[in-house]
C-alpha cells in the first residue's frame, strides 16, 4: 500500500514534490503558512531562468544534470515556459570576462555585433560579443506555481490547507503511519543547522519601449545582472547575492545598481515603469548544492539556494525514489547529518 504523504511549504519544492507523490498514486496533503501562492515564498520572486548551462560556470556539475532533468519536466508541467535560449553579453571593456565565461561552458553560439542584432533587434549595434544557449529556456515563476496548484486541486488525491504555520513540536516527527516532506526553505533552519540565507533584491520594470524574446545576462565584474522578459512588457530585473538573511527590504545601494544596469543594456529602461521592488532569501547549504536530508520518515527537501526552478522537479523525482523504493542518490540524499 502506499504511504500517506504531508507536505510542508507551498514553493516550488513543495509544489514539484506534491505533484511527483500525486503522480505515483499517494494520497497527499500540501500545509503552508503561505495564503496559496503569494509573496510569501521566495519562489514568488525568482526570476524563473532554466539555464544549466550558462550555471554551470559557476556551479557544480550536479546543477547542470539536476537542471537539464528539471528543463524536460517544465516542458510538460509550465505552459508559461519559452524555449527561445538565453543570451550573455557584456560591455566592451569587460570581453575578458565574456571570453572566460565561454571557457567555463558548453553549447553556446558565440555572436559577433551583427548576429546579437538579429537574434535580439532592440538592442542591435549596442554589443561587440554575445554567447547564445539556443537549448536554455525561462518561465513565469509566480504563473507556473498557480498552474501546478490549480492541477493539484483537480485530484482528488490532493488536498491543501493554506494560512497555517505549523510549529517546531509538530515537525519534529513524522505523521503516524507516513511521510513528511518538509519544503519550508530557509524557515528550516530551526532543523537544518547549516542552511544559511543568501539575500536576492529584484525589480519588476514595465515599458513597451523594449523587447527581449529571451533572458540577457550582462556580465560584469561587480555588478552582473540579468533581464527577463514577462508578458505586458514586463521585465524581472535580477538579481543581487548578498550573505544575508534580511528579507525586510531592499537597500537603496542595490536598487540604483540594478536600475544602472538595466539603463547600460539599453536607455528605453530609464523610462520604464517600476512596477515592483521585491526581496527575498534563498536558502542554501554551504556548499550551495540541494539535498534530501532523511531522518526516519522525515525528508527535508532543502539548499536549491539560486537553482530552485533549475532543481526542484528533479529533487521531487529523487524524494519519490527515496520514499517509494528506498533509493539513494548519494549525490543529494544526506542520511547521517544530525
Ligand atoms: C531574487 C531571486 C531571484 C531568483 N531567481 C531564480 C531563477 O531565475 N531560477 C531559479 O531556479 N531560482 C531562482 N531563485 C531561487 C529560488 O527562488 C529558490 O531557490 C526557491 O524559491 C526556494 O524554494 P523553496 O520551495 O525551497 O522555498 P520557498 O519558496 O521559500 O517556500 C517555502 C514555503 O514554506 C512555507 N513555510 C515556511 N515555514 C512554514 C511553517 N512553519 N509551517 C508551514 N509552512 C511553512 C512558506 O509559507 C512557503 O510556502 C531566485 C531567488 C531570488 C530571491
Amino acid at each position: 500500500m502506499l504511504p500517506i504523504i504531508e507536505i510542508v511549504g507551498s514553493g516550488v519544492a513543495g509544489l514539484c514534490c506534491a505533484q511527483a507523490f500525486v503522480e505515483k498514486g499517494c494520497q497527499v496533503t500540501l500545509r503552508s503558512a503561505s495564503n496559496g501562492i503569494d509573496e510569501s515564498c521566495c519562489s514568488w520572486w525568482a526570476g524563473g531562468m532554466l539555464a544549466p548551462w550558462c550555471e554551470s560556470e559557476s556551479a557544480e556539475p550536479l546543477i547542470f544534470r539536476l537542471g537539464q532533468e528539471s528543463l524536460r519536466y517544465w516542458q510538460q508541467h509550465s505552459q508559461s515556459m519559452h524555449s527561445g535560449g538565453s543570451l550573455v553579453l557584456a560591455h566592451r571593456r569587460d570581453q575578458a570576462d565574456i571570453r572566460q565565461f565561454a571557457q567555463r561552458t558548453t553549447d553556446y553560439q558565440e555572436l559577433n555585433r551583427d548576429q546579437i542584432g538579429e537574434l535580439e533587434p532592440d538592442i542591435d549595434g549596442r554589443f561587440d560579443l554575445g554567447l547564445h544557449y539556443p537549448q536554455e529556456a525561462h518561465l513565469n515563476p509566480r504563473e507556473t506555481l498557480q498552474a501546478l496548484l490549480d492541477r493539484l486541486l483537480a485530484s482528488e488525491l490532493f488536498t491543501a490547507v493554506f494560512n497555517e504555520r505549523l510549529d517546531d513540536q509538530y515537525l519534529q516527527s513524522a505523521p503516524d503511519g507516513g511521510w513528511r516532506i518538509d519544503c519550508r526553505g530557509l524557515a528550516a533552519r530551526d532543523s537544518l543547522s547549516d542552511l544559511r540565507g543568501v539575500k536576492g533584491e529584484m525589480l519588476i520594470l514595465e515599458t513597451a519601449e523594449i523587447t527581449l524574446s529571451r533572458p540577457v545576462r550582462v556580465l560584469h565584474p561587480r555588478h552582473p545582472i540579468y533581464i527577463v522578459p514577462r508578458s505586458n512588457d514586463q521585465f524581472m530585473v535580477g538579481a543581487t547575492m548578498i550573505e544575508s538573511d534580511d528579507r525586510t527590504h531592499a537597500s537603496a545601494r542595490s536598487v540604483m545598481e540594478l536600475l544602472s544596469s538595466a539603463y547600460a543594456l539599453h536607455p528605453a529602461f530609464a523610462d520604464a515603469a517600476i512596477v515592483q521592488i521585491g526581496t527575498d532569501v534563498r536558502p542554501a547549504f554551504t556548499d550551495n548544492l540541494p539535498r534530501l536530508r532523511r531522518r526516519g520518515q522525515l525528508v527535508y527537501v532543502n539548499g536549491l539556494y539560486r537553482h530552485g526552478f533549475l532543481c526542484a522537479p528533479a529533487m521531487a523525482q529523487r524524494a519519490v525514489s527515496l520514499v517509494l523504493e528506498g533509493n539513494i542518490d548519494e549525490e543529494v540524499v544526506d542520511e547521517n547529518h544530525d
